[in-house]
């Protein structure tokens, strides 16, 4: 009897939902461990307040003295909530959050005690923190790194300590964190699309790229993942049987949670109220035990870091209730994954959503030069953002069909396609500036009726248009958003520019009116951006060709999507636009290779590890009992015993040939991982992704069919339908 996976479903089983009391209601509670902008006016001097709060909107510099004043009145605030601790808060490039806390306590000259903290350790700190990946920037003999605060996401309250916002950066000022570009990329977008606003309203001094990711997630138990090294080890199951019953009956999606899935929701919402993460909706998700959470939508760089805070709050809260929260983006072969769509938009600050049609022909001009332009940064730069979207991980989802598929592509609605083909054929490719503009803004000015039964949807598309926002669906549901978010920002960032510079020069040089050398300029995109617009069916094969056909890129695999993150046309992209050197782009793309190999290498060894520790040793139990069986066969029916046996000396034969078959794969596979790591860069990622991982297929189908045959006695893995069914 395999007694730890028995022991653990005996305990699951009788389980019961954890009881949480309500702390308040939501509206009570939410923000109250954040030092926001009430906060911020109740404990600091005028001056201070002001000079955050230009901080905050044109990234102006505080002074020493302020930061002094507001360093105090954080320190004065936090104390009032209990807090006993600091830290500078940030994530290094591992994708996860990093904090190192200070007490807040410190002893003075000559006795005593007081609680201190400063101008100088709010600003900036050294976490020492040299064993986060660099990719070569911090060289050992200058292993220094610093943590700057970044004012634009509020400190707040976690446990007893307060947790600082910052980015992380080397002494020669390199970005070590996934923080800082983002946060250029975001003054990058803004820059260049104010500068476009202007055409539309002159009352506009900055945009913010806006954000709503919606995370998905399963939750199992954790006495059920005890018995699971592979799920523990590597955040997926290496094998396992599909069960009888999965997910063809579609009878989780929006069915009623469980008492003690809600119990821990319930849990979990009012963390993040408190800390100040607006979500809004939960529900079951389409396979068992999966789940969605998603906010209300917050400007670009808080909602990166709400969502790694959430991860973050996801495990803590998770251990109250015994579970564990998967994030790997396929823990289950045969039961869908899970993703993080990222919602985005530009928002003016005078409140005008630049992806929502307006209500007058001019206002949806503006709406149209920023779908269009969003269409064809898209189009230019569909590789770098499937390079962004890449992990070891997210590689079962795209490319392998699942949603969404490795090829990017724009889904805009059949309306909408039909606006951009009637705009594209208004002057048959000539800017001539004898034309009517009434013919052209009649058309722009159909836009609001089409939008409001604009209801088809394509659930196959990575990136679709959804009325009033774009959805960024092919993002990992493990992933950091800043990857992703700092790429697409970048690229529309860049679109932008060289849009002002093309309709600027329209204008001066061919004196056409401005809106007139807009819609000049936008129907030139539309039709050089044609081939990234796709509204069939994303999974099929026939969309493969095509998009071949069309020269769309398919890459499967990280280590061959992550080229375009390295690539000259990237390096030239981001130097121009300010958000990372060439210095920087070759570390992460160094560190990201790595990375992958790692994780696959560690899948391999759990593999061989459970394969030989697990399965076979099973195996040759439950082919034993086989033996003494077809002996006792023998000693009762002596001589034509086989006539009763046969059944039983079919599957003892079976059983060894799979299990020769496991030794030698592990074997073989064992030998290609000792020549992957001779390897380094790119063909050690190479190596570990076409010559390691595809023996993990062949050897989890010899384990599966041996889960089938042997005792369920003796299985000492927690099998799918527990995993997936035990409530
Ligand atoms: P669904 O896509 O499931 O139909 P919604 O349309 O309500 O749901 O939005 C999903 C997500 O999109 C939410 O997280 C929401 O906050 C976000 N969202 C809505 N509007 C915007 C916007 N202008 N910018 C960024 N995210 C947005
Ligand atoms: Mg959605």
């Amino acid at each position: 009897m395999s007694t730890l996976r028995f022991s653990a479903l005996k305990e699951t089983l009788h389980r019961k939902p954890v009881f949480i009391e309500e702390k308040g209601r939501r509206s009570e509670l939410f923000g109250k461990n954040v030092f926001n902008e009430q906060a911020i006016r109740q404990y600091m001097t005028r001056d201070a307040y002001q000079s955050v709060k230009d901080a905050i909107e044109f990234g102006s510099k505080i002074d020493r003295k302020v930061a002094d004043q507001i360093a105090v009145s954080m320190k004065d605030w936090a104390l009032s909530k209990g807090a006993t601790h600091y830290t500078h808060w940030f994530q290094p490039l591992t994708g996860a959050t990093a904090e190192k806390h200070d007490a807040f306590f410190d002893t003075i000259e000559g006795g005593g005690a007081m609680e201190r903290f400063d101008g100088e350790q709010l600003v900036q700190q050294e976490p020492d923190a040299s064993s986060f990946p660099h990719g070569g920037i911090r060289n050992t003999f200058e292993a220094r790194g610093y943590t700057a605060w970044d004012p634009t996401s509020p400190a707040f309250i976690y446990g007893t300590t307060l947790c600082i916002p910052t980015v992380f950066v080397a002494y020669t000022g390199e970005a070590l964190d996934n923080k800082a570009p983002l946060l250029r990329a975001l003054q990058a977008v803004d820059t260049a699309a104010t500068a476009v606003c202007k055409y539309f309203d002159k009352n506009v001094s900055k945009v913010n790229a806006t954000l709503g990711w919606e995370q998905e997630y399963f939750l199992i138990d954790t006495a059920l993942m005890s018995a699971r090294p592979d799920l523990m080890m590597t955040g997926r199951t290496l094998l396992g049987h599909s069960p009888a019953k999965g997910q063809q009956l579609d009878d989780h999606y929006f069915g009623s949670i469980p008492d003690r899935v809600m119990s821990f929701m319930r849990d979990l919402e009012q963390e993040c109220m408190l800390l100040g993460i607006p979500v809004k909706t939960r529900h079951n998700e389409v396979a068992p035990n999966q789940f969605e959470l998603a906010p209300i939508f917050e400007e670009a760089n808080l909602a990166v870091d709400h969502n790694s805070l959430l991860m973050d709050v996801m495990e803590k809260v998770s251990q109250r209730h015994q579970f564990k929260v998967l994030f790997h983006e396929k823990p289950f072969k045969g039961i869908n994954g899970s993703g993080k769509h990222n919602n985005w938009s530009l928002a003016t600050n005078t409140g005008i959503n630049l992806l929502s049609p307006g209500k007058t022909p001019m206002k949806n001009l503006q709406f149209l030069t920023f779908f269009v332009n969003t269409i064809k940064a898209v189009h230019d730069y569909e590789e770098l953002i499937r390079a962004s979207i890449a992990s070891a991980s997210n590689d079962h989802r795209l490319g392998a069909n699942e949603a969404p598929p490795a090829i990017i592509s724009v889904f805009i609605g059949s309306q909408l396609s039909e606006v951009l083909d009637e705009l594209e054929n208004v002057t048959k490719g000539k800017l001539s500036p004898q034309e009517k503009t009434d013919l052209k803004l009649n058309i722009v000015g159909k836009i609001p009726e089409i939008l409001l039964d604009n209801t088809d949807r394509n659930r196959t598309s990575p990136f679709a248009f959804t009325g009033n926002k774009f959805e960024l669906r092919a993002v990992g549901s493990w992933s950091n958003c800043a990857g992703p978010m700092t790429v697409l920002n970048t690229i529309i960032a860049k679109q932008l520019k060289e849009f002002k510079i093309e309709v600027d020069d329209l204008i001066d040089t061919k004196k056409l009116k401005k809106d007139e050398a807009v819609f000049n300029v936008l129907r030139e995109y539309i039709k050089a951006s044609k081939k990234i617009r796709f509204e069939g069916d994303g999974y099929g094969e026939a969309w493969e060709k095509e998009a071949l056909r069309r020269g769309l890129s398919n890459n499967k695999t990280t280590p061959q999507a992550l080229k375009a993150k390295a690539s000259k046309k990237a390096i030239a992209l981001f130097t121009e636009m300010n958000v990372m050197n060439k210095v920087e782009v070759a570390a992460r793309h160094e560190i990201e290779l790595e990375e992958y190999a790692k994780r696959i290498q560690i899948e391999s060894r759990v593999l061989g590890d459970i394969a030989r520790n697990h399965v076979i040793p099973t195996a040759i139990q439950y082919q034993n009992t086989l033996i003494e069986n077809v002996k006792g066969l023998k000693e009762i029916f002596g001589k034509g015993f086989e006539k009763y046996a046969k059944e039983q000396i079919d599957l003892i034969k079976i059983i060894s040939i799979h299990i020769a078959e496991i030794n030698s794969k592990i074997e073989k596979m064992t030998e290609e991982r000792k020549k992957s790591n001779k390897l380094i860069g790119q063909e050690n990622a190479d190596s570990y992704c076409d010559k390691v991982k595809p023996f993990f297929a062949e050897i989890r189908y010899h384990c599966d069919k041996l889960e089938l045959m042997v005792d369920d006695n003796l299985w000492p893995l927690t099998k799918y339908r527990e995993l997936l069914f035990t409530k």
